[in-house]
């Protein structure tokens, strides 16, 4: 049953729902603060690198000064002197970084649109008050003057957000489609948001698309099944595969008296 105190469903509950219900179930409603636990250092070295990388970007727009840069020849290497060196970030991440900045800069300045380079947002929060309300987090957010809309940009520093690969690509349109669904619903934005970018330095890609029509559909349907199965309190079905076996319900799952799936005894 949906409550005044109800959760709102933050990105990581609705990616959970696509791949396992009965996951999503145990994350929800789980009685401890690790739904809320979003931006917190994790001891996860691979966790920790992509909020520090995270983190270092956020402080790269802040600190940048554009009539310096304008003035510099090699304005990748003046990018990349804002950005950390020898931490246990990579450093070709902060490189890799540095030159598609660069690289935008010198595109912006050429087509007279500079006045549109700083993000207009950055580490922005979502709200959406809704059924249940929905809440996200997005890394940035761009106006693309020719376009006249925005665009989502994200960074991923996993190797497996690979944008060039079907599958991967369609999980991402779904994350960039919950955000696309609350920004275009809420007063936050100008102008559409109608594209996503993607920017994974250990990968070295720059992925860039227009948001397809059918991931909003897919978004607000799936939106709508979440609601349904909270109020009526499921079902909540298993999806058993091999990524059972990297859950943290496993036990609860799998194992338990009550679930009786499987006993030894
Ligand atoms: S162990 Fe598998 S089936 Fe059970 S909640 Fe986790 S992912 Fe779902």
């Amino acid at each position: 049953m949906v409550t005044d105190k109800q959760r709102p469903i933050r990105k990581t509950a609705f990616m959970t729902w696509k791949k396992c219900k009965r996951k999503f179930q145990y994350f929800y409603f789980a009685e401890d603060e690790e739904y809320f636990s979003y931006g917190k250092l994790s001891d996860s070295k691979p966790l920790r690198m992509g909020t520090l990388f995270h983190d270092a970007c956020e402080g790269f727009f802040k600190r940048i000064d554009l009539k310096t840069a304008g003035e510099v020849v090699d304005i990748q290497g003046y990018f990349r002197g804002f950005l950390p060196q020898d931490t246990e970030v990579p450093n070709k991440w902060y490189d890799y970084f540095a030159q598609v900045e660069a690289d935008r800069l010198i595109e912006y300045t050429a087509k007279n649109w500079l006045e549109h380079y700083m993000p207009t947002f950055i580490e922005k929060k979502l709200h959406l008050s809704d059924t249940i309300d929905r809440t996200g987090h997005v890394d940035r957010i761009d106006y693309l003057p020719d376009k006249e809309a925005y665009c989502i940009v994200e960074y991923k520093t996993g190797k497996s957000y690979d944008p060039t690969r079907s599958r991967n690509r369609t999980d991402l349109r779904a994350e960039i489609g919950f955000y696309q669904q609350i920004l275009n619903l809420t007063e936050d934005v100008k102008a559409p948001v109608l594209y996503w970018k993607l920017i994974n330095p250990t990968l070295q890609i720059v992925f860039e698309e227009k948001i397809p029509s059918q991931t909003l559909r897919a978004v607000q349907k799936t939106y709508r099944d979440i609601v349904t199965a909270v109020e009526n309190d499921g079902p909540f079905p298993r999806e058993i595969s091999l990524l059972c076996l990297w859950c943290p319900y496993l036990n609860n799952c799998l194992y338990s008296k009550e679930e009786k799936i499987f006993q030894w005894d």
